[in-house]
Formats: C-alpha cells, structure tokens, sequence
C-alpha cells in the first residue's frame, strides 16, 4: 500500500519526495527504485495508442501503484530523478543521478544507507544504455543497479512496464546479481550495460546484446545467471561522480560515414569545439577518401579520434598503419553511442591525452 497522502501526477511535483510500499517483512531486502521517466510512465490517447505516446503526468508513483506484488520480494523506497523522455538525455541528469545511486547505496555521501540491497532505475528506452554505461564506468558499488524501462506505454494493451519493473525489482533484489556491474533487464533477457543495445524502434523486445549475449535471463519464476562483465567498471574506474561534478563537461560529437560523405561534419564538429570525434565508419571503422582529410586535420589540432563503426555488432580493430600513426583509437565493441560515453568521461578526467584514451579503451 502507498503511503503517499494523495496523487500528484506531475514529475516536477514528487521531485524530492520519497514514495514506500509497506510490506508486513521486515526481513526483505530493500530496494530503491529511482525514476527518470521514458515510455514506462507515457500516456497513449487509449490502449490501442501504441506509439505516438507521451508523458502527461504518470511518475515513479504510479508505477508503484500498478505493481503492489513488489511488495512480495522487497522493501521498497522511490525517488523522482527526473521525467522526461530519454531521447532528451543529458550529462547533468547523469550526475544527477550518480548523486541519487550514491545516496540511495552505501557508498557515497552524504547519506548512504548500508541497509539498500539494491537500486532500480527505471528510464526510457532510447538513451537507456548510454546512461546505463555511464553508470557502470562510475558507480563505486558492488550492489546490484538495475536499469528498466517499457515499450508500450503504461495504458497499452499489453503494457510490458509492471512485469519489468517487477522484474528488476528481484534482480535487484538477489544477492547473484552483486558484483556483475549495472544491468539492463527488459523482457526476460538481462544484458550488461557495456553489451546492451538497443535493437528495435518498437518491439518490445527491443534489447539485444552487441557481442557478449545475456548475463542472465528470467524464466518464469526464476532468474538464470549466466555470466559477468570481463571488462574492469566502477570501482576499478577513476571516474567519480564527486570529481566529474566538478569538471568541465567536454564536448565529443559522432559523425556518421555514408556514401557521398566529404568530412564536412567532421570540420563542423571541430568548429562548434569538439575534443573528440567518434567516427562512426563504415565497416571495421573505415574513413571515406573525402573525409580523410579533415580528420586527419582534427587530430593535428589535438582532437582525438576514435574509429568506431555503423555496423551494430562486432569489434573494430586497428586498421591501417596511417590511423594508427595519427592516434585514432580504435572503438573495439563499443558502439558510437558508448564510446562517445567513455570519451567524455576520459578527456574530463585527463584532458585531450591519447594515451590516457587508449588505455581506456582497452580496458573497459
Ligand atoms: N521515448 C521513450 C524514451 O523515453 C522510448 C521508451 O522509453 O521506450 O526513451
């Protein structure tokens, strides 16, 4: 049951509040569900609206309310972070929420709670694994952080929310997930956030993984583990939620190859004061003739290059012996998406440095 005295429909309203679901076991673990937002608390027109959807005033509450069997396996406590749509993400909702992750966890200040299991985030679909990224590189826990979201708005026929939610919920909840990073769980399959991608515009199967394949998968009542990140994260990162609040946001742009390409974007990066450029390349990272040029312009200039790829799954490896002599880091399987993540976060924590970019992209 919801204790909060009445409903206010409105994310900027519950901003600050805190929202329980009392349970009569004090003996289960307790979760923090933090809400960003996303199609999980949209609104259709009615439930055959399954696209072209918005949020109107649903919030971490109402999501709450439609799912009263969290209530069987946690003790839960929520928060509003933010309610917006994803596609409008932004880096200082990120630290935002890092804040939020470190006070609902017991590791960070000023109000860490040793007594959280574990944190649940629920967020649009769109930007999902860039966010769930960034909270993998930075989050100094081991407890378990559990990205979710929906495809169909919350009053879809079908709506795929609450069985997700309450899926994450008890992912969060079981000690197995500790220690595996933040995960992404939609639809019965759990990914880890370096893997996860997002592979349909509407499905709701809308996650797959970029190389690794699931960590785990819900089946039925139960919950297979499969597998751990390989790559280092959080702890073992030098990005901090406390320092990059402190740090100047860099701007890192993506350009993406196609035919007819002529390196005008590349130029136009560097002109609006990009520190560094994911090309997003043919192939295994491949550069257009006519835009060879210009990148290898921006990288005289100090702008680092990172060579990615437009094709979704795979590595991109080193490539020819003049990309490697002008210091373009090769993006291995990290999409444009998640390198350009990593890229920020590099050139915050130690300026334009090639070599400090390399090594990142080698281990994590
Ligand atoms: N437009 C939505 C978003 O906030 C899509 C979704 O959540 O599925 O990303």
């Amino acid at each position: 049951m919801l204790n909060s005295p009445q409903t206010a429909y409105n994310g900027a309203a519950t901003q600050g509040r805190i929202f329980l679901i009392m349970t009569d076991s004090a003996k289960l673990p307790k979760i923090v569900i933090l809400g960003t937002g996303g199609t999980i608390v949209s609104s259709g027109d009615d439930p055959l609206k399954l696209t072209g959807y918005r949020i109107k005033g649903l919030n971490v509450e109402t999501l709450l309310c439609a799912v009263p069997e969290l209530q069987h396996f946690a003790r839960i406590e929520a928060h509003q972070v933010a309610n917006i749509d994803s596609s409008s993400m932004t880096f200082s909702i990120w630290l935002e929420l890092g804040r939020a992750i470190e006070k609902a966890g017991d590791f960070g200040p000023p109000a860490a709670d040793p007594d959280t299991a574990g944190i649940v985030v629920t967020h649009g679909t769109d930007t999902m694994e860039e966010t769930a990224w960034f909270t993998h590189l930075t989050a100094k826990t081991q407890k378990p952080i559990v990205f979710t979201g929906a495809m169909r708005p919350a009053t879809a026929l079908s709506a795929d929310g609450p069985l997700n939610l309450l899926n994450a919920v008890r992912i969060a909840a079981d000690p197995k997930a500790a220690g595996r990073g933040v995960l992404v769980a939609l639809n019965d399959v759990i990914l880890s956030a370096r893997d996860a991608m997002k592979i349909s515009p509407t499905n709701a199967a809308a996650f797959g993984p970029n190389v690794q394949g699931p960590l785990g998968l819900i089946a039925g009542a139960e919950i297979l583990w499969l597998g751990r990140p390989e790559r280092a994260f959080g702890s073992e990162t030098p990005f901090s939620i406390p320092k990059l609040a402190a740090l100047e946001i860099p701007r890192v742009d993506i350009v993406y190859s196609h035919a007819d390409d002529d390196g005008v974007m590349v130029r136009a990066a560097c002109a609006a004061g990009a520190r560094a450029i994911v090309h997003a390349g043919t192939g295994n990272g491949s550069i257009h003739c006519c835009t060879d040029e210009a990148l290898a312009d921006a990288a005289d200039a100090g702008v680092l290059i990172i060579r990615a790829s437009r094709v979704t799954t795979g590595a991109v490896t080193t490539g020819l012996a003049e990309w490697q002599e002008r210091g373009y880091v090769p993006a291995g399987t990290l999409t444009p998406q998640k390198a350009r993540v990593l890229a920020q976060l590099v050139v915050a924590e130690y300026g334009q440095v090639q070599s400090a970019l390399a090594e990142a992209f080698s281990k994590y």
